[in-house]
Parts: structure tokens; C-alpha cells; sequence
């Protein structure tokens, strides 16, 4: 049974002259490289060059602080339970006494990982969260040639205190109000 029209029978038929002679074909190979030259690239210079991506691309997530930049995630587990690649994981404390600046909740997050090399970026997560400390962003997911690296803990998905350090959602949130 042929699945598609395009399988050839193998035959072991005599070349002919023009055949034997190679040169045509590789010629021809050639005019089909030195064509290609001209053609416009398909590919880009990444990370150099990067493409522009949809407002609601699912990209490295960012775990977010409030406005006085205290940690918004109360290690409720929501996210790790809705993951469906299971690549979540947390280790929840309480907040101490004089910490208040530093997490809005009165349990934390001590420890949050998320397995980037399990993770398929559906942004479950996100909608699971009750208190908007995770979300998906448009930044791309940096390579490395070291599994172990791909397991990034909070000291890769908080962002920054300062104004400048802060990751903007706001393209991504606003595009989802609209639909
Ligand atoms: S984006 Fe999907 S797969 Fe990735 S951590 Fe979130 S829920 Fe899990
Ligand atoms: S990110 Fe959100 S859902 Fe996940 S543990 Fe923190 S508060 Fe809960």
C-alpha cells in the first residue's frame, strides 16, 4: 500500500552517458545552491536577531512582586497541581516577624522550581494562581548545553525589586481581557 504519491521503485537500471558523467547533476546541484543565495532566509540570528512574537506568547515565566515589592506567591500549590507536566515544585513557609517587607502573605515560597525541560509553556499555571504571582511572559527560554541548568529556582523567576528590574506583563494581561 503506497501512502503517498511521492515514493519512487527502486530499479537497477544501467546508467545512461549523460549520467555517468556527473557533471550535469552536479551542476544543477549548484544552480540550486547559488538560487538559494538569493532567496530571502527563513532562519534568524538568534539571540542576536529576535522575532517579534504574539502578545499572548507563552514565554519564561516570571514569578511577581507587589508594589512594595514584597513576594505576591503564598506557596498555595494551585500552579503545581493544574501543571500537567508536573514540573512545579515548592518547599512553603510561614513569614516571620519582621518579613513582612519581603512576602505579602503569611506563607511563602522558601523554595520554587519549575523544570524547564519538562514544562511545555500552556500557562495553566498562571490561571490557576489566585494571587497573580506567576505568569507566562514573551522572554525566550535561554539555551544551555547543561540539563541542570534548565531548573530554575526563585534566584531566576522573581523578578527585581527595583523599577528597572521589574518584568511588564501588561502587553500579555491585556490581550487576554480583550478576547
Ligand atoms: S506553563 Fe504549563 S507545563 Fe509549564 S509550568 Fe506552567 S502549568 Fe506547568
Ligand atoms: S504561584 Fe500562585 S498558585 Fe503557585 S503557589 Fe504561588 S500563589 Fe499559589
Amino acid at each position: 500500500m503506497q501512502l503517498t504519491n511521492r515514493s519512487e521503485v527502486v530499479v537497477n537500471k544501467v546508467m545512461t552517458f549523460k549520467e555517468r558523467l556527473y557533471f550535469p547533476a552536479i551542476i544543477s546541484g549548484l544552480v540550486i545552491t547559488v538560487k538559494h543565495l538569493f532567496k530571502k532566509r527563513a532562519t534568524v540570528k538568534y539571540p542576536e536577531e529576535i522575532r517579534p512574537v504574539a502578545p499572548i506568547y507563552r514565554g519564561l515565566h516570571v514569578l511577581k512582586r507587589d508594589e512594595q515589592g514584597r513576594e505576591n506567591c503564598t506557596a498555595c500549590g494551585l500552579c503545581a497541581v493544574a501543571c500537567p507536566a508536573e514540573a512545579i515544585t515548592m518547599t512553603a513557609a510561614e513569614r516571620k516577624k519582621g518579613e513582612e517587607h519581603l512576602y505579602r502573605e503569611e506563607k511563602y515560597a522558601a523554595v520554587y522550581e519549575i523544570n524547564m525541560l519538562r514544562c511545555i509553556f500552556c500557562g495553566l499555571c498562571e490561571e490557576a494562581c489566585p494571587k497573580e504571582a506567576i505568569f507566562l511572559t514573551d522572554r525566550m527560554l535561554p539555551s544551555d548545553m547543561n540539563r541542570a541548568n534548565f531548573i530554575f529556582g526563585k534566584d531566576k523567576l522573581v523578578e527585581g525589586v527595583s523599577n528597572d528590574s521589574r518584568i511588564d506583563i501588561s502587553k500579555r494581561t491585556n490581550a487576554h481581557r480583550k478576547d
